[in-house]
């Protein structure tokens, strides 16, 4: 018998990204309950078409509060957490200089800075009432907007893995276009790990800076290589710093985070890019749970830890440090 392993790969154009799942059984009908969960919640939480849940919420900003469902809700109250810790550069009320910027989208520009100077007030995340009671949202402020695109494919993400789980597929692979989940271990290989690239910045689709291993894990990245334009030299890409109201910019390229819940990695990957190198491993080092590999503009590779994955570099533009 061979000990060669099928894969059976499935893809979809979901939330604006390649979604690809990988199964080791010949499986549409799973492959369709993904693709379906995830254009579901994609429904509920999407920001760049009418209607969803969050839409509405952001219509009736400064009018009155807005009922959503409990996951959404509970979303929500999440990122209004994350966005309230101490010097946080995750902002869920982004909203309105997300689109104004419009970076990754049709009509992206820089904007004049009285634009910027007269959105940011309106990108205050204490500015959201919640009330769990009623699983009410309310905008305070006319014109604020949240924006969920940070933390939404994590979540979703999770979702997908619990559904997996419920039809009793252990092992699979799912990119949700930055968010991987590796669920369990490809079952006949002899490595028994999954292989997930981590990718090389402004190069070739498929060129990799090198190779994590990791079982069971969530590998979520965000870079400034994904979206971004140019404009006289200088790359504005779509992480904004919440303070300045600009692409934030420090000395990194990418941040990957390696974690069990999805929804970890995609807080963690904006809240350590803000961070830069040096802070994010201090802050990481009572965090065992929480592990990230730092892609610099130097071409450096640091890994606050290698607990959960083994990383192996294979492009000699770059360095372990
Ligand atoms: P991350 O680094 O995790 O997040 C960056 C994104 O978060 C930015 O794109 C912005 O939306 C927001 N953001 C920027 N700065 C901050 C900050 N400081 N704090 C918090 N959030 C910030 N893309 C399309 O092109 N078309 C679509 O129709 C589309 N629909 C989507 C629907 C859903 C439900 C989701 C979740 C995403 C969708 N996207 C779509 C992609 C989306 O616009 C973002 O590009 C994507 O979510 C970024 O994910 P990331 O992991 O690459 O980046
Ligand atoms: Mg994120």
């Amino acid at each position: 018998m061979s000990s060669v392993e099928r894969v059976y790969s499935y893809s979809a154009v979901l939330m604006g990204s390649p979604i690809l799942l990988k199964l080791f059984e010949d499986n549409s009908s799973v492959a369709k309950a993904v693709f379906r969960l995830i254009k579901q919640l994609e429904d509920l939480l999407t920001v760049n078409r009418e209607p969803s849940q969050l839409m509405t919420v952001n219509h009736a900003a400064g009018k009155h509060p807005v009922v959503v469902s409990q996951p959404v809700f509970e979303l929500i109250q999440k990122a209004k957490s994350v966005s309230l810790l101490e010097n946080s550069s995750f902002n869920f009320t982004i909203g309105p200089l997300v689109k104004r910027w419009k970076i990754g989208f049709h009509g992206d520009s820089v904007p004049p800075q009285t634009d910027i100077q007269n959105l940011l007030p309106l990108t205050n995340p204490e500015n959201v009432e919640l009330d769990p009671q009623t699983c009410s949202v309310f905008l305070t402020q006319p014109g604020m907007e949240i924006d969920l695109g940070a933390i939404a494919k994590g979540y979703i993400a999770d979702r997908v893995r619990d559904l997996l789980h419920q039809l009793g597929i252990q092992n699979a692979l799912i990119n949700l276009g930055g968010n991987v989940l590796a669920l369990g271990a490809p079952p006949h290989s002899t490595q028994k790990a999954w292989g997930i690239g981590l990718k090389k910045p402004f190069a070739d689709p498929d060129a990799l800076i090198g190779i994590m291993e990791v079982n069971n894990k969530s590998v979520v990245t965000s870079g400034i290589y994904e979206r971004y334009f140019e404009k006289d030299g200088k790359i504005y890409h779509h992480i904004l710093d919440p303070k300045t109201g600009y692409p934030l910019d420090n000395e990194l390229l990418s941040v990957t985070v390696i974690s069990d819940q999805s929804i970890d990695g995609d807080i963690y990957t904006t809240l350590l890019y803000g961070m830069g190198v040096e802070n994010s491993l201090a802050y990481l080092a009572d965090k065992p749970e929480i592990e990230a590999i730092f892609v610099t503009k130097s071409h450096q590779v640091i890994c606050s830890s290698e607990r959960q994955y083994r990383f192996t570099l294979q492009d000699s533009d770059f360095h372990l440090a």
